[in-house]
């Protein structure tokens, strides 16, 4: 965990030494949310905007959580009918769209088996293979239904939105930060980086991508306008027991972590929110067909696997290389 949180530090650092090298005066605000170091950077508006940021996030933290009893997500999950048609409405409504998207790969009834493994609690464990079957069953008969009263999940099962929320919320932090004023900006959320405009000077941000390797170092760094970033990876939750390697992010067919030979999956898109999902969803397709979905979708990507690095084409010019890589990866632009 001290190691995952000093690589978001180091990646939050980084977008902000960018946002810092201009010096007109950026405002900072720091936090903890969402299970993640929260950094915001903005050039424009007011102090008040970076810090009423940082409300916004509390209060959809407060809505998202699947483990605060008096979250939305608890009382959905503990089979009421919930009565929203804001925020908690619209993410409800994306996590569908992505489950359908991706044909499952991206579920939010996954809460079951996210919850076996003990991924949410931390008291990580193996499961029996009937424990595991019994989960996939809860997952595979539960949804979220829209109905006339409110939103409720039909079956027995649970949602999460750990794979999509945080990308989720730095859409709505962006929208915020444009309403106050604020014309450049970078909102950074663990693996998760959304960028308002550009730089002061009208130059593009500089976005690291991490090594999954854990070492703290970065596989590039991509040039890119307004735009969200988002990376998924087996290198931020994951235990050893008995010699192997679990990870967090599980692919709800076999109930198991994913095991589609990535390490880590980088989704470049207009919002947030979708190329959250879409990185928990490819990491779990495997890059042949996530490529395809991506393809459709007109999103850029980065695959990683243990030796290669592959770079999606819109990104050919923009995605720069670490010196440290040389040797260690092979980069393959396609
Ligand atoms: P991310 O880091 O965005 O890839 O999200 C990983 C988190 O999403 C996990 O910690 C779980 O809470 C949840 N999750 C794991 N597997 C899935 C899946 N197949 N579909 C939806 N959410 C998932
Ligand atoms: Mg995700």
């Amino acid at each position: 965990m001290k190691r995952l949180l000093s690589v978001i530090i180091l990646v939050s650092i980084f977008a902000l030494s960018s946002c810092e090298e201009d010096r007109v005066d950026p405002y900072y605000a720091y936090g903890t949310a969402m299970d993640t170091n929260v950094s915001i950077c903005i050039y424009g508006g007011n102090k008040n905007a970076a810090n009423s940021c940082l409300e916004l996030l509390y209060d959809l933290e407060g809505q998202f959580s699947v483990t605060a009893k008096g979250s939305k997500l608890s009382a959905l999950n503990r089979g009421e009918l919930v009565e929203d048609k804001g925020h908690f409405y619209t993410l409800c409504g994306l996590a569908n769209e992505i489950c359908t998207l991706t044909e499952g790969a991206y579920n939010p009834c996954v809460y079951p088996l996210v919850k076996l493994w003990g991924f949410t609690t931390g008291n990580y464990n193996v499961p029996s293979e009937d424990k595991i079957a019994e989960s996939i069953k809860l997952v595979n008969e539960s949804k979220i239904v829209f109905k006339q009263e409110g939103i409720c999940i039909e079956g027995d099962g649970a949602a999460d939105f750990g794979g999509i929320a945080k990308g989720y919320a730095s859409d709505v932090l962006r929208e915020h930060l444009k309403s106050q004023g604020v014309d450049g900006a970078v909102i950074s959320l663990g693996g998760n980086i959304a960028t308002v405009g550009s730089k002061p000077d009208g130059k593009k941000w500089s976005i690291g991508i991490n090594s999954p390797k854990g070492n703290g170092g970065l596989l590039g760094t991509l040039l890119l306008g307004e735009c969200a970033v988002v990376t998924s990876g087996s290198y931020f939750r994951n235990f050893v027991e008995n010699g192997k390697f679990y990870h967090h992010i599980i692919d709800p067919q076999s109930g198991e972590p994913a095991d589609s030979g990535l390490v880590s999956v980088t989704v470049i898109a207009k919002d947030a929110a979708l190329a959250d999902g879409l990185s928990t969803a490819f990491f779990v397709m495997g890059m042949e067909n996530a490529k395809i979905v991506a393809e459709s979708l007109d999103v850029e990507t980065v695959f990683v696997t243990e030796n290669e690095i592959y770079v999606s084409s819109g990104l050919k010019e923009k995605f720069t290389p670490d010196s440290s890589v040389e040797g260690e990866y092979q980069i393959i632009y396609n």
